[in-house]
């Protein structure tokens, strides 16, 4: 008989193999007074430090793309000055260098486990750091990836960008940890390259190596040794994903011919390329945060407008969503909110910030105005739209497109993801060109559930009944007023749920580029009678399991 434990899936993929686990971290270095002098133990603490962030900013040149920013992240923190007189201070105490590393990181990370939230998933790649120097001081290799010598599922606490990045996917079959939330590295890298992960599975610590498992990220459920016909199932739709990623690219649709644009969410303009390749009609929803997460000062106007010139170009004749600055929370900027708030998620953020910081808001739209120039100067124009962040009332929404109608932009909307806005979509729409839904926030605010807790991961299910009548609410409108409603939150993501969505109004899905394959392959088995009459069996659901449950049932005569 097969057992199963919960966790948090990240993506769609399902599969299966045996179990490796990740080799178990140092034992503690023995608390007991140095032989050395003072000036000797710092010398090798020095060392160590030094060797260990040149190797794991190495990693990242090797690597690429978000695991580089993430491991030169790593190295940063291995000689975060903090730190270092921390462990100095442990040092001129008389403690070895390899204890007063052990001490001082485990000091650090308590403190970002005791903040929570985003900081508090970074514990793993501090825990991760100290690991290695204390390897490096001790002369022994630091704990990394297992070898079996045959394809495996690999199982770890939690694990480090360091060994996310150089990952074999030829090898890794899947990924469990046990440790870490939806927004944990893990969870990211995983989501980037496309790997079958799932996190935060507390009981996966007692899977054993050898052991065979399904890892089902979709349902976010470990099979442990899992039956003939369940290996099967679970056989046949990886099958079916990898035959949906190699089907021709086509324009989203319906099976009736109903257009639903297939849209990509993006961070930076380096991205065009691939969601070009990967069959994105546009951009639904391009995250200007992203580009400036890690600046102090806010961004200036032509460096804007470089970014935004070379996102336009990639996609002339294409429309593009840009969002501006959504600052606060989960994605802080210090340059326009860091002032200290007990609810940064119910704070001065989104378009709040932004207008308490007008003059950033002008120049975003001056660099956006000129880039859209720019690039209709040069050729074919790109179709930009212009949407504000975490509106919540209409008094906001005619703010946000008056400006924005100042600097020229034709296209001005808001971003659904409060409920009041979604409430009163009929009032918001009648002034916006049109509203894009962010489940994401959406979700957060409807369930009252931080999207960054994973000890509350399982209230952020957009699948809740309540999710769905705010998008029904505002499908509604959007049909009324003959104003387009998007949907770009990860719901979009979810191909079962993408059906539901356009069932309830939406007129088109924008998601991380490596969804479209499952969600255009999916959108073709329903007509848009199919997709309303799935939405309604999961709206009249009492909780998110009963929806899904409620949607497949509908969903299945079809199937
Ligand atoms: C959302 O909230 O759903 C959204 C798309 O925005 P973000 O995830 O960037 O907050
Ligand atoms: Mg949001």
């Amino acid at each position: 008989m097969s057992t199963t434990i919960p966790g948090v899936g990240i993506g769609l993929g399902v599969a299966q193999g045996p179990v490796a686990r990740m080799a178990a971290p140092l034992p503690a270095p023995a608390d007991e007074p140095s032989m050395l002098d003072v000036a000797a133990e710092t010398a090798r603490v020095r060392e160590a430090v030094a060797a260990v962030a040149r190797e794991l900013e190495q990693r990242g040149a090797t690597a690429g793309g978000a695991a580089q920013d993430v491991l030169e992240a790593q190295a940063m923190m291995a000689e975060d000055p903090a730190l270092e007189s921390e462990v100095d201070t442990r040092l001129a105490a008389g403690a070895t260098a390899e204890r007063a590393v052990h001490d001082a990181f485990a000091s650090f990370r308590d403190t970002l486990v005791a903040v929570g939230g985003y900081l508090g998933e970074r514990a793993a790649d501090l825990d991760d750091v100290a690991q290695r120097v204390i390897a490096r001081l001790q002369g022994v290799a630091a704990p990394g990836l297992p070898e079996p010598g045959h394809p495996y599922v690999l199982v770890a606490t939690d694990l480090a960008p360091a060994d996310t990045a150089l990952l074999d996917l030829d090898q890794v079959l899947a990924l469990v940890t046990s440790e870490g939330g939806p927004t944990s590295h893990t969870a990211i890298l995983a989501r980037e390259k496309g790997i079958v992960a799932i996190v935060g599975a507390a009981a996966a610590a007692d899977l054993v190596d050898d052991q065979v498992v399904i890892v089902d990220a979709a349902a976010g459920v470990v099979t442990i040794d899992p039956t003939e016909e369940e290996l099967r199932r679970a056989q046949n739709r990886a099958d079916a994903r990898a035959a949906a990623a190699s089907a021709p690219i086509t324009a989203g649709a319906l099976a009736d011919g109903t257009a639903v644009p297939l849209l990509a969410n993006l961070g930076n303009p380096e991205g065009a390329a691939e969601a070009v390749a990967l069959g994105a009609e546009g951009v639904g929803l391009f995250r200007t945060e992203f580009l400036f997460l890690s600046s102090a000062n806010a961004p200036t106007v032509a460096q804007q407008r470089e970014s935004y010139t070379r996102l336009l170009s990639a996609f002339r004749g294409k429309k593009v969503v840009v969002r501006a600055l959504d600052a606060g929370a989960d994605k802080p900027l210090a340059f326009l909110n860091d002032a200290h708030e007990e609810n940064p998620a119910l704070g001065l953020r989104g378009l709040r910030a932004l207008r308490a910081n007008e003059d950033i808001l002008r120049e975003q739209l001056t660099a956006l105005s000129e880039a859209d120039a720019a690039v209709a100067a040069s050729g074919e124009p790109a179709n930009l739209w212009v949407m504000a962040p975490m509106v919540a009332t209409v008094e906001e929404t005619t703010y946000f497109v008056e400006l924005a109608r100042e600097f020229g932009i034709k296209t001005a909307g808001v971003m659904v993801e409060v409920p009041s806005s979604a409430l009163l979509a009929d009032r918001v729409l009648k002034h916006a060109d049109f509203a894009s839904i962010g489940t994401n926030d959406l979700t957060q605010y409807t369930l009252a559930a931080d999207r960054l807790l994973g000890s509350v991961a399982g209230f952020q299910d957009p699948w809740h009944p309540a999710v769905l009548g705010l998008i029904g609410i505002t499908g509604r409108a959007g049909k009324e007023l003959g104003k387009p409603v998007g949907i770009c939150g990860e719901a979009a993501a979810d191909p079962l749920l993408a059906v539901v969505l356009i069932g309830l109004g939406a007129t088109s899905l924008s998601m991380a580029p490596t969804a479209l394959a499952d969600v255009r392959a999916t959108l073709l088995k329903y007509s848009l009678e199919d997709a309303r009459r799935i939405a309604e069996a999961a709206l009249a659901a009492d909780d998110a399991a009963s929806a899904r449950d409620a949607a497949r049932a509908a969903a299945a005569p079809t199937q």
